[in-house]
């Protein structure tokens, strides 16, 4: 059970939702009902952070993959997720939500950098928050940068938003007979070989006891009902 309110929240939206049926890149509409979805937990008074991905525009290791220098293409990654934070910052901030957007690696002419203290202020002032640059090292994902700020923030729960509406005992497209979980340990997670996010972003999270949230962000509701405790739209995972 999760105990505690619910009252700051890291959200981790990847950027492959933020392309909609588009193949590649950015879909305006989809981000405004991305932010209509994020505006009702805002009239929560939740104090909310965001991890934006990259995946919509670059992924270092299917750049590799073709033959370019991971590293390489990990930072054009990481430049990546500043872009989507730009899309996301002026969907904010067309929808008067104030936003602040910093990044792990420099970039000062266009976001502010990566300052703990400071983005604990803005929270504070309900001002939302938004992780660019992943952590600011190649080899890592957007789902460890969330993982590791929503320790640094001391989040109540990290919540990554996918197009599946939670974690399911087998692939729900193959298999019919999969069911979803409201909520799962973190040990029968591992013990059942489930994928919920990279190893290492699981562990983070497993070890600093940072409760998971897996909803859909497209199923209206799922995101407010999931704060407020309503997890038959998504899954928890707690120890
Ligand atoms: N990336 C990285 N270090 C990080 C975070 C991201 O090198 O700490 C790079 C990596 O190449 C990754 C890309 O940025 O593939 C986009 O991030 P991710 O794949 O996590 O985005 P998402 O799947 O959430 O869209």
């Amino acid at each position: 059970m999760l105990n505690k309110p619910i009252k700051r929240v890291l959200l981790k939206l990847s950027g492959e939702a933020l392309m909609g049926e588009n193949s590649f890149g950015i879909s305006p509409d989809i981000v405004n009902q991305i932010v209509i979805e994020i505006k009702k937990i805002l009239e929560q008074d939740i104090q909310l952070a965001i991890v934006i991905g990259g995946g919509n525009i670059f992924r270092g290791i299917s750049l590799g993959d073709q033959g370019m220098t991971r590293a390489t293409g990990d930072y054009m990654g990481m430049l990546a997720t500043v872009m989507n934070s730009l899309a996301l910052e002026d969907a904010f901030n067309k929808n008067n939500i104030i936003t602040r957007v910093q990044s792990a690696v420099n970039v000062e002419q266009i976001v502010e950098p990566y300052v703990r203290a400071k983005a604990l202020q803005y929270l504070s002032e309900n001002k939302v928050v938004i992780f660019s640059g992943g952590t600011g090292n190649p080899f890592f994902t957007t789902d460890t940068a969330a993982a590791l700020r929503a320790s640094e923030i001391d989040a109540d729960i990290m919540i990554k938003a996918t197009k599946v509406n939670g974690i399911y005992s087998d692939d729900p497209v193959k298999n019919q007979k999969a069911v979803k979980f409201d909520q799962i340990s973190f040990d029968d997670v591992i013990d059942k070989k489930l994928k919920v996010m990279d190893a290492t972003a699981f562990t983070l999270c497993r070890e600093q006891s940072m409760p998971i949230g897996v909803i859909n962000i497209f199923k209206q509701n799922s995101l407010y009902n999931f704060i407020n405790k309503n997890f038959t739209d998504g899954t928890l995972v707690i120890n």
